[in-house]
């Protein structure tokens, strides 16, 4: 295959819950060791960056806060763009940290945006309500991601998506996606590496998101058979990976 640098998926292809992949370190050393750059790119909305690589660190990876990329920062990035200061966030965590460190306002009363990630038991009709009559009063809708579902240590869990879809219902309105499988956020990583779409690889577990996103841009989408992978999925995705492999431990037979 014709690679020259990576894009990588955290939850679901470097750890399955609490537990880190087999050979993942070593496949992430191996990739170093010959000289292929990559960043990480999650749409992990649970956490903030900072959080994010202590708990990845808590797991035996060694992997710099700058070398990872989330959608929380989009998000950011985005807002300062549009000069806009004020925001409801829908999240749980401690991802409210990545907003208020870039000067953000958090606010429940009044918003230029409403941020929805993924928010899990904070997801209460009282929350999706407010979130509801803010974008009713005119509030833009953003989601840091879309996924319908995750894998956790005990199953499938809803992601973020089917509640921004409710919003979008409710409020007669589109969500801007700004988290995986965005253009813009993919550039924003393969910009810190100076990689382009062409010869970049993107290696993740959810075939929607992680393999048709990145085909959509113009990169090669490798699928790791872990993670939420299943197999009936693949086939009513339509999306036909350039390469499945049963791990991250196994990419470098590749190359
Ligand atoms: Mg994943």
């Amino acid at each position: 295959m014709d690679i020259a640098a990576f894009l990588i998926d955290i939850d679901g292809v470097l750890h399955v819950g609490d537990r880190p992949v087999n050979g993942a370190r070593e496949s992430l050393r191996a990739l170093e060791e010959r000289g292929y750059p990559y960043r990480f790119v999650s749409n992990t909305t649970r956490r903030s960056r900072r959080s994010l690589a202590e708990r990845l660190q808590g797991l035996g990876f060694s992997i710099p806060e700058n070398a990872i990329v989330t959608a929380p920062l989009a998000a950011v990035a985005l807002m300062k763009e549009r000069g806009w200061t004020r925001c409801f966030l829908l999240s749980t965590g401690d991802v409210h940290r990545d907003f208020e460190e870039a000067g953000i306002t958090l606010s429940e009363d009044e918003a230029d945006v409403v941020v929805v990630a993924d928010a899990g038991e904070h997801f209460t009709y009282e929350r999706m309500n407010a979130a509801f009559r803010l974008l009713a009063e005119g509030a833009a809708l953003m989601a840091l991601e879309k996924d319908r579902c995750w894998m956790g240590s005990g199953g499938l869990m809803l992601s973020a998506g089917p509640f921004v879809a409710a919003l979008e219902y409710a409020a007669g309105t589109r969500a801007e996606v700004v988290g995986k499988p965005s253009r813009e956020f993919f550039a924003l990583a393969l910009e810190q590496m100076d990689a382009d779409f062409e010869t970049t690889a993107m290696i993740g577990d959810d075939v929607a998101t992680d393999i048709g996103g990145a085909q959509a841009c113009g990169m090669q989408g490798i699928l790791a058979k872990t993670g939420k992978y299943r197999e009936d999925a693949v086939r009513n995705s339509g999306i036909v990976p350039d390469l499945v492999i049963d791990s991250i431990a196994d990419i470098t037979d590749h190359l």
